[in-house]
Parts: structure tokens; sequence; C-alpha cells
């Protein structure tokens, strides 16, 4: 029974993916993926062929970045980035829950200038009249707002050191990513199973700051042991590898951008088409990956629940924040997904 797996991640990834993963909790070499050693020859080697693949889909090969997969969430990354890079202040944009917790992590390192929010229209939209001091350490954005289904479709230009928050899209379309000084993302959206953190950062960016750092936060010390400076994540590292080459064996992100393309189109049209429904976010700001909708009269919930759930979809709740329903999409959600979801819509229709 095929079920059309529409949840904000963890989530779905490929077929394949599970397919050769599987294999390898079985025999990965002789032993098992999970029984293995990090240092042994073969684990080195897709993890230099995980961190490799991320920086060439993203066109960063040999331009200064080093890749990193870390444990601890991006949520890590919320106090790491600061611990590495803010002297004396920073400056946030504040589109989401996940801006919101960034800047409160990195209020403990120094002064953090808000330069715009979308708080108070529960972030419904991204703000874009905003001036960003010149002086600051950095400037951090979130590029996609994973809960209200915003999405950044340009990247800001500041003569600052750029830090992005990308858990709910990388991989998912092209940017100049060159203007990124640190890219940092979980990988249980586009690249793999919850567990492991992506850290794409530019080396000279790094030991400009006065403070002592500890040395599972200072991405110095993951730099100079190439990710294993303890025991990294193997089984999440290993399957993002798997992701990375499927990625890159079906066209990279040039191809799986016209898909996600063609998907936020289909639902977008019937969101905008269908009397019964209504979109969360500002037309101009919707994400690609998370579309935030809901029903205009509350009377047809019961019946709009019933027939997707009959539909075998799963996972199409909205989060607690924003209510209503959000179809997360990521890169190895077929079409077809979201046609039977469009289907559903229409049928509700139908019936009302
Ligand atoms: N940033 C964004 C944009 C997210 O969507 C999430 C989680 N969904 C996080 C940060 C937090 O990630 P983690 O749970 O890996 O700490």
């Amino acid at each position: 029974m095929k079920i059309h797996n529409f949840s904000a991640g963890p989530c779905i990834l490929p077929q394949d993916v599970f397919q050769q993963a599987s294999k390898a909790v079985l025999d990965f070499n002789g032993l098992s993926i999970l029984e293995i050693s990090h240092r042994s020859k073969d684990f080195v080697a897709v993890m230099e062929k995980a961190q490799s693949l991320a920086l060439e889909h993203l066109g960063l090969t040999n331009k200064g970045y080093k890749a990193l997969f870390l444990g601890g969430g991006a949520s890590m990354q919320f106090l790491m980035t600061a611990y590495n890079l803010l002297e004396k202040k920073a400056a946030y944009l504040n589109t989401g829950t996940w801006s919101d917790k960034a800047i409160k992590e990195a209020k403990a390192f120094g002064d953090i200038i808000e330069v715009a929010s979308s708080k108070d229209a529960n972030y419904n939209f991204i703000p874009k009249d905003y001036q960003v001091p010149t002086d600051a350490d950095y400037f951090h954005i979130t590029s996609n707002n994973t809960i209200f289904g915003t999405q950044l479709k340009t990247v800001p230009q500041v003569n600052i050191p750029l830090v992005c928050d990308m858990s709910s899209d990388i991989f998912s379309r092209q940017l100049d990513f060159t203007k990124f000084d640190l890219i940092y993302a979980g990988a249980q959206k586009n690249m793999g199973p919850a567990g492991a953190t992506l850290v794409i950062v530019k080396e000279d960016l790094l030991g400009k700051v006065t403070r002592h750092i500890p040395s599972m936060l200072n991405y110095q010390t993951h730099i100079s042991k190439d990710s294993m400076f303890n025991t990294p994540p193997v089984f999440p590292i290993y399957v993002s590898m798997l992701t990375l080459e499927w990625l890159k064996n079906n066209g990279g992100i040039d191809a799986i951008e016209k898909a996600n393309n063609e998907k936020a189109a289909l639902i977008y049209g019937e969101i905008d088409r269908n009397e019964l429904f209504q979109g969360f976010a500002a037309v101009e700001d919707r994400s690609n990956m998370n579309a935030t909708f809901s029903l205009k009269d509350e009377a047809h919930k019961e019946a709009f629940d019933n027939l997707w759930n009959a539909a075998n979809i799963s996972g199409l709740n909205g989060h607690r924040s924003v209510g209503g329903y959000r179809a997360s999409m990521y890169n190895a959600l077929p079409l077809e997904s979201v046609q039977v979801l469009v289907d559903v819509m229409k049928e509700l229709e139908k019936k009302a």
C-alpha cells in the first residue's frame, strides 16, 4: 500500500536509498554499517564522499569551504555559529520559530540586532525592508521557514559574512551558494535521517573571536580532524551520502528544482483555485518545500480529513502554531503524491 508522506521532517527519502541503506545494515562490507569503526577505511571513504558530494552539489568545491557532519541537530548550530563567529554584535532576520530560537541562543554571546521580524503577523511573510549594520560580525538568515511555509526567494546582498540555516530547503534549488560564508542544515529533510547536521563553512571565517571555544563546539577542531574528532553519526552520514548520490544520478539540483517547482505550482494552483481553501503565507514568499493552507470553513474539516486519510496521505496536519494543513514536498516526494492530494481537494469541493 503506497503512503503519500507529506511529513515536515523526518520525512520521505528516496525509495532507492531505503533499499541500499537496509542492505548495508545487514551487509556493508561483510560487516553491518552499524558495527564498523568510524575510522575504518570503508567508512572514511563514505565520509569523504558525503563531504565532497555536498560541496559539489552546491558548486563550492575548491572554493575555500569545508563540509562537516556533526551531531546535535540544527539547534546546536544556533549556539555554535554564535560561539565561533560572534565577537561583539550580530544581525538576525527573524522569519520564524527557528530564527527566533537562533536569536535566543546567540544573545548569550553578544549584542543581537534583529533587523526585521514578521513575528507580529505569525510569520506569514518575509520582511524585505531592512538595513543590516555593516559593522556586525555576521548576518543570520533562515532560508526556508518550515513551520510557516515561507521561503527567501533571493539571497540578501550584504558586505558582512552571511550565515544561513538551510535545514529545510538545502539541495532543493539553485542559489549562488558562494554568497554564503556558513550554511548549516539538519539532515532530516532533503539529505537523510535525523542524527547528522551538515555544516559548510568558509575556513577564512574562523579563528577571529577572542573567547575560548570548547573543543566539541569549535569548528576548527572538527575541520582539523575531518569531522572525526569524536565518533560521528555513522549511519545518518552513510544514508546522507546515498541521498546525495541519488540526487547526482537524477540530474542534481537543476533537475530537482524543476520537479520541486512543478509540485509547488500544482498545490498552490489548487489552493488558489479551490474556493474551500486559503493559503497561509504571503503569495510572493510561498515555500516550495512546505505549503501551508487551511479550510475557509472548519465545517468541512471532518470530511476533508476523512478523504485524505482514505487516500493514504500521511503527515498533512499543520504545526500547532499555524493550524490547518502543511504539505511538505521535499526532494524525494513524487509529483504523483501531490496530484493525489490535489484530487482529494477537488473531491471535497464536489461534495461540499
Ligand atoms: N531550523 C529549521 C529551519 C528547521 O526546520 C528545524 C527543524 N525542523 C530546525 C532548525 C531544528 O533542527 P533540529 O531538530 O535538527 O535541531
